[in-house]
């Protein structure tokens, strides 16, 4: 039984956020860029590769913890996420995946490749993928976007993944900055990848597309109309890890650009997420509503968990999460922003 098909009661299974960047947690309320970014591209480099620069391990730890929680409170039970810190890279998965365990959340991990820290980067990346799977850690092989990527880089990324059974995880075609994605990764890509946005994919390829439709508003890259692809799950890029509200406003983005489209579609792609940590399907959610029928989702705002089950062990119920502090980990959270905003106003 999947999320798709148990939707008569107030029970379902774990839901997945198929896309994710745990890190960004810490990044609400950061100081201001240092001029206004004009488009995508001014984003990542005046907003995102900054942060990302600025990280340390202390910061990913208590980050984690908090995008952690915040999930498991929303009835996510595994979390596919896509880290990034250049300046921290070893060791950096380890401690994303131990912050999830102690919270009781599933994670999928990988470190993000790219060109744009110079040769020792991509490097450090790739070994950073390499020892984390190797010593047993559930993931995938990262890469950043093709428009980062030497043809010698992405053919490095890939064939590690190949090398150790696993799929790649990458962002695709978010914006027109990265148009020639398609052309570029058709013959690498497989079944097992997971293909991030697709705004402006010309094509389809193997994998799963995962659509973040609050993050694709928030940069004001476009809709690129998931519904033509075969296969599409749902993430939060960062903002979360709601996926019902995630649902809700692709729903609402799905039925903007399509009168005819019905929230039945839209939910098989929070189903989706299902196939990519199928562990989930034995997780428990006892929401405060039901029925959990698409039809009623699409329209009911404030459903929120009142038990969730994980592998058979309750981690959260009335009273919060059972396994952690959820007040120690806000206020270390709160703590570890603040460094980093610092260093951001600093920088
Ligand atoms: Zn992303």
């Amino acid at each position: 039984m999947n999320a798709a098909e148990n939707t008569a009661g107030n029970t379902t299974p774990g839901l997945v956020c198929a896309h994710t960047h745990l890190y960004s947690a810490l990044a609400r309320g950061m100081p201001a860029p240092p001029r206004t970014p004009r488009d995508f591209p001014e984003i990542l480099e005046l907003i995102w590769w900054r942060v990302d620069r600025a990280l340390d391990l202390e910061m990913l730890r208590w980050g984690a913890r908090l995008g952690a929680l915040e999930a498991l409170e929303a009835g996510t039970t595994a979390i596919v996420d896509h880290h990034s810190s250049p300046a921290a890279v070893e060791g950096s998965l380890d401690v994303i995946a131990e912050a999830c365990a102690e919270v009781g959340v599933r994670v999928v991990c990988c470190y993000e490749v790219t060109d744009r820290n110079g040769a020792d980067g991509a490097k450090a990346g790739l070994a950073e993928n390499e020892r984390f799977l190797r010593a047993g850690g559930r993931g995938l092989v990262g890469a950043h976007a093709a428009f980062t990527l030497s043809d010698e880089t992405l053919d490095a990324v890939c064939g590690l993944a190949t090398d150790l059974g696993v799929g790649v995880h990458i962002h695709v075609a978010e914006d027109p900055v990265d148009g020639a994605a398609g052309e570029r990764l058709a013959g690498r890509a497989d079944d097992r990848w997971i293909i991030a946005h697709a705004v402006h994919l010309e094509r389809t390829l193997p994998g799963t597309i995962v659509h973040n439709p609050r993050s694709n508003l928030n940069n004001a890259v476009g809709y690129g109309r998931p519904a033509r692809f075969p296969r599409v799950a749902l993430g939060s890029d960062g903002i979360g890890a709601d996926m019902l509200e995630e649902f809700r406003l692709a729903f609402a983005l799905a039925r903007a650009d399509d009168v005819t489209t019905t929230p039945d579609t839209v939910w098989k792609w929070v189903a989706t997420g299902a196939d990519l940590v199928p562990e989930t399907q034995d997780d428990r959610v006892t929401w405060s509503y039901g029925p959990m029928d698409p039809w009623h989702l699409a329209y009911t705002p404030g459903v929120r968990p009142n038990r969730v089950e994980v592998a058979g062990e309750t981690v959260l119920d009335e009273h919060g999460p059972t396994r952690v502090d959820a007040t120690e980990i806000r206020a270390r959270a709160v703590e570890q922003a603040a460094r980093l905003h610092e260093k951001l106003a600093e920088a």
